[in-house]
């Protein structure tokens, strides 16, 4: 199956995208993830798009276009994938379709993550990272086993820099005006599944399993 999550930054796309990746061995793929591991690289391309992350801001349409195109032609993307974070405008929706059509595939599914703007704020402050794997935890909400440590990897978790409150709130303006029509996009086209995103992570999780499994 070939999967999208969409939703607002802090919505808890890429906790479930994890889960769900998991489940039905497909991989995640996050460009968020892509483009901080390149700036934690220093490579080229992470030097090229840092300002431009780090403010909140989009990076170029067509350059995401094209690393995405990339990643999706790699073999253990045949049998399905999980984009989290892309398609993030309607150019990139549209490029996403072509690609698609080049390669005989189609979106099979859109996951819309719905959650209030109050509880985004409120959730990316208290948000840490795994600076390793990249799995999400909520210091309120749900913490590592040890203090400050991530339970899989056991190294320091930390704070992404876009999740500092003056940032958050550019990312936020962002969506509304360049994502939420992405969302429109795909529920024209008949493939948008909603969750509410307040629920709780179980039942999120349940509910998105069974969802699935039900479409295979
Ligand atoms: P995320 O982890 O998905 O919240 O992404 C973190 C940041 O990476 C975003 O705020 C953007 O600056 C950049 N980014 C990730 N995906 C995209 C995309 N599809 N298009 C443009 N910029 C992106």
């Amino acid at each position: 199956m070939n999967i999208i999550f969409v939703g607002p930054p802090g919505a808890g796309k890429g906790t479930q995208a994890q889960i769900v990746s998991k489940t039905f061995k497909i991989p995640h793929i996050s460009t968020g993830e892509m483009l901080r591991a390149e700036m934690e690289s220093g490579s080229k391309l992470g030097n090229q798009v840092k300002d431009v992350v780090t403010s909140g801001k989009l990076v170029d349409d067509d350059l995401m276009n094209q690393i995405v195109k990339e990643r999706l032609s790699k073999s253990d993307a045949t049998a399905g994938f999980i984009l989290d974070g892309f398609p993030r405008t309607l150019n990139q929706a549209k490029s996403l379709d072509e690609i698609m059509k080049s390669m005989g595939k189609k979106i099979d599914l859109v996951v819309y993550v719905d959650v209030p703007e109050n509880v985004i704020v409120e959730r990316l402050s208290a948000r840490r990272t795994c600076p390793k794997c990249g799995r999400n935890y909520n210091m309120i909400t749900d913490p590592p086993k040890e203090d400050e440590l991530c339970d899989d990897c056991h190294v320091p978790l930390v704070t992404r820099d876009d999740d500092k409150p003056e940032t958050v709130k550019k990312r936020y303006e962002v969506y509304l005006e360049l994502t939420a029509p992405v969302v429109e996009y795909y529920k024209q086209k008949g493939v948008l599944f909603t969750i509410d995103g307040t629920m709780k992570m179980k039942d999120i999780e349940k509910y998105l399993i069974e969802m699935i499994k039900g479409r295979k």
